[in-house]
């Protein structure tokens, strides 16, 4: 992480003088207390230093690969998942691919009547089945999705990096984010590569790399 100067003088003060109230620091660098409030925001955030109320700021002595791994511990599925698309398992080939297009997506999910999880349909099992001779209004999704108990899913409190890695070595795009429910499991979310890149990305930005 790239701090500013001005980062950089903060931590050297709260280093040497701390606990240090922001009122002090602020003195010390003969500017207000509302100018550093960024810095003193970003410097806490990302682990540097820590606030206690009615005692001010001091340094936690945590090294960059510390204080990413910590985040990294605390970055969990309900934060980055999206809005699943399920459709129903009688739904045809043909308007499974509709949808794909319409959603802008690259995984569906599929449920049975009862609303729960019966399948998951990716892009290469609607174009395997395009290929073929069948009439895609005729054929519907649950006889090429891949279905329960082969789906891999996750839960909301799940850690992301643990999904990230399950996405790797299951060789999949997404899985859904489910509860349990009676009979069965619930759809409630969706987390692909493209959650976990924007994670990634967010990560970078918080500690300006
Ligand atoms: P694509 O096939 O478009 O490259 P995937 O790599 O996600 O997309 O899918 C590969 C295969 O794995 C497909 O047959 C798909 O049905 C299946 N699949 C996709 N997601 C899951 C999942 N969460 N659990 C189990 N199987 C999945």
């Amino acid at each position: 992480m790239e701090l500013s100067n001005r980062q950089e003088k903060i931590v050297e003060i709260v280093k040497h003088n701390g606990p240090i109230t922001g009122e002090k620091i602020a003195e010390h660098l003969d500017l207000t207390r509302a100018t550093l409030r960024p810095d003193l925001a970003i410097l806490t955030m990302a682990g540097f230093l820590e606030a206690r109320p009615r005692v001010g700021y001091f340094f936690t002595g945590k090294k960059i690969s510390e204080l990413l791994a910590g985040k990294i511990k605390r970055m969990t599925i309900k934060d980055y998942q999206s809005v699943p698309v399920v459709i129903k398992e009688s739904v045809s080939v043909y308007d499974a691919i509709s949808t794909m297009f319409l959603e802008d997506i690259g995984t569906l999910f599929v449920s049975d009547s009862n609303g729960l999880l019966a399948g998951v349909l990716s892009r290469k099992d609607l174009l395997r089945t395009s290929i073929g001779r069948q009439d895609l209004n005729t054929v519907p999704v649950h006889i090429i999705m891949t279905r329960m108990p082969n789906v891999t899913v996750c839960r909301k409190d799940d850690l992301l990096i643990d999904a990230a890695r399950n996405l790797i070595e299951k060789e999949i795009d997404g899985m859904p984010v489910v509860r349990d429910a009676d009979g069965g499991l619930e759809v409630i979310g969706r987390i692909t590569k493209t959650s976990i890149t924007r994670a990634f990305v967010e990560l970078a930005a918080e500690y300006r790399i």
